[in-house]
Order: structure tokens, then sequence, then C-alpha cells
């Protein structure tokens, strides 16, 4: 085994900022923090391959850790001037999680370890304040009780307020010395009653625990979930990290906070933080007490914010800049140097023992959408980074948060309640009062608002499927908000206002009573709860979001289409920077008004003529769609797929609907059902559909063909340009398309007499034997467009409608590595679109080749079709800013790896 354990502290480490895989994110930075001179307590880092050991050897640690453990322990002592377990002269350490990347709140960590009966009299002695003793020995054993023992923590805390309510009061802070002994000694009886075991008194059996614990917490349910979620893997493991103490709960000039170098929730160059004088660790982050403005500034917008006087905010909430001027600047002058120094936001966490300064953390901070594309962007602006690294800043898959539909300003809002704006985002749901039920009522396809009291990485599950979250207490630093703002959820937090009982599932606020069910809505932004509904509005995309797409669409060298069925859509699309459309559905238009009649007539006629009649009455009414679509793209390519579902689609179903449309069309109904009965397949996407329907009827095809030349005829007369490209469904063969192709060229040639108008005909790739045989087909088509949809279920033999009974399966056990239907399988379905790329070019150089289905937009995918040379994705239109960044991202990359591979 290779270096087992860093140490850090002092002004120096033996670790840097870059080795977070093997120290994990925290230990990385503390150490790099120790070597820029930055003040941090002494410690050292145990690291994850450890964990990862520990947890493939039936927890069992490797020979020689416990020495290396006590030789770093050692040089701690020596630089901090104390020693673990010594009774008079007590050193007390943390052990702290801290993986590669930060998974705030999922696993554990203990403060205050070395506290016993004996060393408890040094603390005493050494500081003069048995109160803070106390409370620190009795914050220990609830926390290790809890963490490492296993224990409920609520038996613990209702010992608490046990305590508090003999004594009649209502703050921690208002207990004292006596109180928290007799607590610590009560603790402890309560400990060895449910655990079975006596609380550990040694030092070393504490620390060990607590290390262990940590480890072990690697594998704890919430963590597991969120590990899932974010996709981080499984074996990467925590680090532990070992750290001498400092107090912020030594009394009024003693201190804990967190901080942000700019703001989380909109990205604004402001330092943003919270404190809370005399606490230790979790307080700030759990919303036990309402923690003040590290600012002034944050402070007074604070203050108005809750409604709070100015002369109030002075002596009840000031901030720390009021408070401790001089510790503030310091803070300032660190924060500052941080974010120069890793050249992003920062979220630090820092405490002040009696007016001295200690960072306990820093880290990249988690940000929502808007402010992490305000950060990147500004940035660059102030020299720090380049366009491309803003660029490659912005995660594509996060831009959804920007391209939802906000609330209208101008709608009616009833607000019932404010709390922070934790995290911006409209949501609207039903309230639930547990994670676990928001999951129920998600299953039952509810939309749901999560409403707690605080929430805990327990509720990780709930937060996940809820449209918003929303509580009763903590600041913009707890753990709802933060962990909201990573996922990108709406959140309110704070909502003092509101009288929750999560017992009763209810929450009360003037004198009304919300049950679980009851709908509102929260504006993330403002902060506020509105009762009911609220109608939405598509957000303006502009500013720092437009500045951060043109970099982006500079470097890009995919283009980007969209899915678009309608003028509107069409204009959607456009207005996020669609390049042309790379499929129009033309079945979504049958279904339309009172279209369907005549689409069914034409189904049910019982010969030529009579098909033809009806045809005649839908080639006005598709000639128009098709020329709203050509409006709205204005010269832009338009590929426009001609038929392709089964017809029994366009049928009744119901008794009642075909007694209906019998009447309509004159036919008796039993008539009428043998038709429909006729038409039925026992498997229907395989069945009669794409382009099997345009060879057995040939006059779809022409009349689908004439109205299209017809629209382009129209609008071109109008000074619009027009590039239709007309594509041929579910071509398995050759002939097939040859066949279509005439028709489709014939019309054209009939139309087009006399214009200058140009058209191309080509076809999608969505069946295996079409891209294995692409080179005698690329022989008929002009371009291509993949598929993937049908791609992937033809290619994996697996129905996307009947998919969703298994298919969450194989990705839990891993047997697929995600849906194959959300991104491309690159190994399989990607290997044919490769090949039908390279064939179909092998017989047309310049066939242009995009790729049509969901994939489009999902930026893995994108990558993909980057990398094998597709001319363009196209994906449905809220999702073409994704798409657009996520071209850029391949593309910066392509670079950059390149410009790396010249140097060497
Ligand atoms: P998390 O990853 O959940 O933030 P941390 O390991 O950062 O867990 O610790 C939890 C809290 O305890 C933080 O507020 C941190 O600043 C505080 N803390 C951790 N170690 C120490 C220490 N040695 N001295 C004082 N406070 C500490
Ligand atoms: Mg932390
Ligand atoms: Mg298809």
């Amino acid at each position: 085994m290779t270096k087992m354990v860093y140490t850090f502290g002092g002004g120096k480490a033996e670790g840097k900022s870059a080795m977070k895989n093997l120290l994990g994110g925290k230990g990385a930075n503390l150490a790099e923090m120790a070597n820029l001179g930055i003040p941090v307590p002494s410690g050292f880092t145990i690291t994850t391959e450890i964990c990862t050991y520990y947890n493939q050897n039936k927890g069992k640690y490797p020979k020689g850790l416990k020495a290396a453990v006590e030789k770093s322990l050692k040089k701690v002592e020596k630089e901090m001037g104390a020693k673990f377990g010594d009774p008079k002269n007590p050193l007390l350490f943390s052990a702290r999680s801290g993986a590669r990347v930060s998974m705030p709140g999922m696993m554990d960590t203990v403060l205050n370890i070395g506290l016993n009966d004996t060393t408890i009299e040094g603390v005493i002695d050494r500081t003069g304040d048995a109160r803070f003793a106390y409370d620190s020995y009795r914050r220990f054993v609830q926390m290790y009780a809890n963490v490492v023992m296993g224990m409920d923590g609520r038996v613990l805390e209702d010992l608490l307020e046990e305590a508090k309510e003999k004594k009649g009061v209502e703050n921690d802070t208002e207990l004292e010395a006596d109180d928290w002994k007799i607590l610590v000694a009560k603790f402890k009886k309560e400990v060895k009653k449910h655990t079975k075991k006596p609380f550990p008194e040694k030092p070393a059996d504490q620390l060990w625990g607590a290390i262990t614990a940590v480890f072990a917490s690697w594998d704890v349910p919430r963590a597991i979930t969120y590990r899932k979620l974010n996709g981080i893997p499984e074996d990467w493991g925590t680090a532990v990290n070992v750290q001498a103490m400092v107090f912020g709960n030594m009394g009024n000039d003693s201190a804990t906070g967190v901080a942000f170098t700019r703001d989380p929730a909109t990205g604004e160059k402001v330092f943003f933080g919270e404190y809370l004088i005399n606490a230790q660790g979790e307080d700030v982050v759990a919303g036990i007490r309402t923690p003040q403005q590290v600012t002034i500034s944050g402070s007074k917008k604070w203050a108005k914010k809750a409604g709070v006087k100015a002369a109030v905010r002075k002596k009840d909430f000031p901030s720390l800049e009021e408070t401790m001027p001089e510790v503030y600047k310091e803070l300032e002058a660190i924060y500052l140097n941080l974010e120069n120094h890793y050249r992003d936001m920062q979220d630090i966490e820092f405490t002040i023992q009696q007016n001295k300064l200690w960072m306990l953390q820093t880290r990249t901070g988690k940000r929502t959408a808007a402010s992490a594309v305000k950060i990147a962007v500004d940035m660059v602006q102030e020299k720090m980074i380049t366009k491309d690294e803003a660029v490659l800043r912005v995660e594509p898959a996060i831009l959804d948060q920007l391209l939802h539909p906000m609330f209208d300003p101008k709608a009616k809002k009833n607000v019932i309640a404010k709390g922070l704006p934790a995290s911006p985002g409209a949501a609207t749901g039903r309230v639930v009062f547990t994670a676990d039920e928001a999951v129920k009522w998600a299953e039952k396809n509810e939309k749901v608002i999560l409403v707690r009291l605080e929430t805990s990485p327990e509720d990780i599950h709930g937060m996940d499927v809820a449209q918003g979250i929303l509580t009763g207490r903590g600041g913009m630093t707890s753990h709802a908000a933060v962990v909201a703002r990573g996922m990108g959820k709406c959140c309110v937090a704070g909502c003092g206002v509101l009288k929750i009982s999560e017992k009763a599932k209810n929450f009360k606020v003037d004198g009304k009573t919300y049950k679980e069910g009851a709908w509102i809505s929260l504006d993330g932004s403002a902060g506020t709860v509105i009762e009911g509904k609220v109608d939405t509005v598509d957000p303006k995309l502009s500013g720092a979001f437009g500045t951060l797409m043109s970099w982006a669409d500079k470097a890009r060298k995919l283009n980007v289409r969209t899915n678009a069925d309608t003028p509107k859509d069409s204009a959607v699309a456009r207005n996020f920077g669609a390049e042309g459309i790379g499929l129009t559905r033309t079945e979504h238009m049958f279904f339309e008004g009172n279209r369907i009649d005549s689409v069914r007539e034409m189904i049910l006629a019982e010969d030529l003529e009579g098909r033809k009649k009806a045809l005649k009455k839908l080639l006005p009414m598709q000639q128009k769609d098709f020329e709203g679509i050509f409006k709205a793209m204005n010269g832009l390519p338009v590929t426009i797929r001609l038929l392709d579902p089964p017809l029994h689609e366009f049928l009744p179903h119901t008794a009642a609907e075909v007694k209906d449309l019998a009447k309509k069309i004159n036919v008796k109904p039993v008539v009428l059902q043998d038709k429909i009965d006729s038409l039925h397949e026992f498997n229907p996407m395989l069945g009669h559909r794409g382009c099997r329907l345009g060879i057995a009827f040939p006059e779809i095809t022409e009349m689908q063909a004439r109205a299209i030349c017809r629209a382009a005829k129209a609008v071109s007369k109008k000074r619009i340009k027009v590039m239709p490209e007309i594509m041929i469904p579910l071509v398995s063969h050759v002939n097939e398309l040859k066949l279509q192709e005439k028709i489709v060229r014939d019309v054209a040639k009939e139309e087009f007499k006399g214009t200058k108008l140009k058209y191309m005909v080509g076809t999608m790739i969505e069946l295996p034997r079409a891209a294995l045989t692409a080179d005698e087909i690329a022989e008929h088509a002009e371009f291509f467009s993949f598929g993937t949809n049908d791609l992937t279920q033809t290619t994996f033999g697996l129905s996307r409608d009947d998919a969703g009974k298994f298919l969450p399966l194989y990705v839990d056990q891993k047997i697929l590595p995600c849906d194959p239907f959300q991104s491309l399988d690159q190994t399989g379905v990607g290997k044919l679109v490769e090949m039908g790329v390279n064939l179909g070019r092998s017989t047309r150089k310049n066939l242009k080749v995009g790729i049509c289905g969901e994939h489009g937009g999902d930026p893995a995918s994108v990558e993909f079709c980057h990398k094998v040379g597709l001319n363009y994705v196209s994906c449905s239109p809220y999702r073409v800013p994704i798409a657009r960044l996520a071209a850029a991202h391949v593309a910066i990359k392509e670079k950059l790896a390149a410009k790396a591979a010249k140097k060497k």
C-alpha cells in the first residue's frame, strides 16, 4: 500500500487541491488552504483508498494504518501544543467525511472527539468556562451516539427539550454548565439502555469508532441515493479528515458561519454568508436558530425581505461586519484570495474562536443555472477565465432550469406567506409533509410540493420527485437551500410564519389551514408562497445567457435543429436558436379539429376512388400547415416526414365513438367495426406503417408531396425562402425508397415547373437493415436522418411502449448503464449510426446526416453525434439550447485535447 495518511496545518501540507481523488475534496482543499498560508486547524487525511480497502475487506483496515495515524496524530499534537486524551491539556478532534465531489450532508462527521469525564476537567481548567466545556461534551455524546452507535437522535433531543421545559427556557444557549452536566450523564445512561453498549470513555476508542463510522457512512441509503441521482460511481469512497477542533461556542466573541464568494442563487458579485454567534459547526446548516448575515448590505437586504425594522436589525441581528469588524476584514481578504486562487465561486466554512478566525472548508460552490451562467460570463469580463472555459463551466443539462416557464407576472397571485428565496424557479403542486409521501404521490403522477419544518439529508428522495420545496426554518445556506439549488429545484426556505405540523399533515397561516393535497405555488426567486395554481409564461433569454450562448455557437461545429409539428413550436425553437427543423411529423396534423373525419374517411374507403375523394379534402389543409411552418422558419431547412404510424391509430376505439363515426360517414356500425377489426395488428410498431403505407397506397404519398410543393410555391411567392427536405420513413430496403422517391419527384416536377424551387428527398435510418445497407440507400437519398428512437427499439428488439416495466430493473442492476431511450447506446446502436454514416458517404460524398430521436437533446448523445461526423442534431424546442451548449463542449474539449497532444 502507498502512503495512507497526509498531514496539513501550520502553513504547510503534504497534499494539495489536485489530489481530490485520493484525499477527497475537503481534504485536498484543506491542504491547499494550509499551503496558501490561510489559518486552518491542523489535522490529517486518511485516503479514499483506505475506504475502498475497508469496504472490500469486510470492515478491516490495511496493516500499518494504525501506526501511520498515530504518527500524524503526534505531529498535530506538537503543532497545537496539546495532547489527545491528556487530562490537563487535552486536544480534541473532529472526524470529517469528504469524497471526491461534495455530497453535502450525505455522509457523517463527528465533532469534539476526545472528551470524557477526565479530559472535561482539563478543558474547564484551560478555558475557565464550564458552560462551554459541558455544552461541547453533550454535543459530542449526542453526535457520537447517533452517528457511531446508530442511536435514534430523537431520544436525546427529547431529553434536551425536557430539560429546557423544566427550566422554563427556550434556547439551548440559556442552559448552564450544571444543566449540561446532568444531561451528559443522562445521555450516556440512555445510550447504554438503547444500544446495550457503554459509551466509550477512551479517546483512542472514540477516534477509531468515529473514523470507522465515517468510512461506513459512504454506504448509508441517503448517500447511495445521492450518488445515483448525481451519477457518482460507487467505488470512489470517502476520505476521513481528522482535524483539531476549534470552538465557535466559546462565548460571544466566538461564532461559526458559512459563506459563498458570490450569490449562489443569482450569481451577483456580492459576498454572501450567514453566521451564528456562540455556536458550533452544524448549527447554521441545520437551521436551529435563524442565522445572521455576514455583510452589512446582506443584512439590510435580509431585514427588508423579512420585514425587520432597521433599529431591531442592528440590535438583534447585526452582521459579522458590525459585530467583529476586524475578523470580518480578515475573512474578506481570505475569500478574495480563495476565489482568485481557484478562479471560481467558492463555498466556505469558517469558525471564530475568541476573535481568531479559522477556515474549515472551501469548495467550488453549488449554484443555480442562472447563477452559473452569470458567474461564468462575469469572470470572463473580469479576465479571470477564457471564453472557452466559461462555456465549459456551464453543464448543458442544467440550462433546462432556465428554459422552463415562469409565473406570468401579470397573473393574479394570492400570496399567503413570504420566506427566503432559496432557489429560483416556479413550482405548482399539492402539499405533502414527508419525503415518503412525496414519492407515493409522485408515483401516482401527482405534482407535489414538499413542505418540511426543515429538510435533512434523509429527505433526498422526496426532494427529488417534488416540484418545489418549502421549509419553515433554516437560512439560505440550510440543507434544503443548498440541495435544492444543486438539483435546480425551486425552494422557499425559512418561512417562519407557517405553522407546520408534520404530524397533523397540515400547515396554518393567517388562520387558514392547508391540508395534505392542497394546491400551492412557490416562487423561488421572490420567496413567496401562493395559494392555488398560477399561470406561466415562457422565459426571456437575454443578458448573460445570450452572451454565453453566442460564445458556444462560435465554438461548435454541429448544427442544431428542432423537432416541431406546428408553427408555434417552430417559433419557440427559433427563439431558442434552432437552425432548421429536423423532423416535422405530418400525422400530428391529422388529429386537429375536424380533419380526423377526412382522415378516417380515407382509411375506411372501399376503393381508390373513395380514398382519392378523401385525400382531396386533406390536401389543402396539409398545404396550409406546411405554409405556416415554412413561414415560421423563414428560409431555414425544414425536413418533413411522410405519414408514419399504423392507420388504426386514427380510428375510433370505443363503441360510442364507432357509432358516432358510422353515422357521420353513413355506414352501419357493424360494418365499420368489421373494417376496424380488419386493420388490427398484433405488433403495429413492426406492422403496416412508415413507407409500407405509401407503397400500399401511393396516393397518400402523392397527396403529401403535393401539399409540400404547393406550400413551398405559395410561400416563395411571398418572397420567403423555402428549403423542403422530404423524408421517407421506415425504409429497410433500397427498393422501397426508390418507389417512394419516384412518386415524390414526379409530383415535384409537375408542381415546381417554371419555378426555381429546390427540394431534397431523403430517408429515415431507423431499422438495422437500413444502416447495414446505407451505401445502397444513399444512392437514392440526398440525406439521412437517424431515427434513434425506433433504431434503439429495433436494435435491442425492445418495445418502447412496454419497456417501462423492466427497463428500470436493467438500469438498477447495471445490466445497462442507463435507459437507452434517454441516452444513446453508443456501443450498440451507435455502431449502427457510425456504420450508416460511413457507408452512406461512401456512395454519396456530400450526404447530409442528422439525428432526430429524443437523443438529439441529450448532452452525451450530442457529443457522440459530433464525433461520428453528423451535420446536425434535432431535438424538442426546449432542449435546443442544451444541444447547442453540448455541441460547443465537445468541440472545445476536442480543441484542447489536440492542443495538449501537440505540446507533447
Ligand atoms: P459537511 O460535509 O456535512 O459540511 P463537515 O465535515 O464540513 O461536514 O463538518 C460539519 C460542521 O462541523 C461544519 O460546519 C464544519 O465547519 C464543522 N467542523 C468540522 N470540523 C471542525 C473542527 N475541527 N473545528 C470546528 N468545527 C468543525
Ligand atoms: Mg462542510
Ligand atoms: Mg420512427
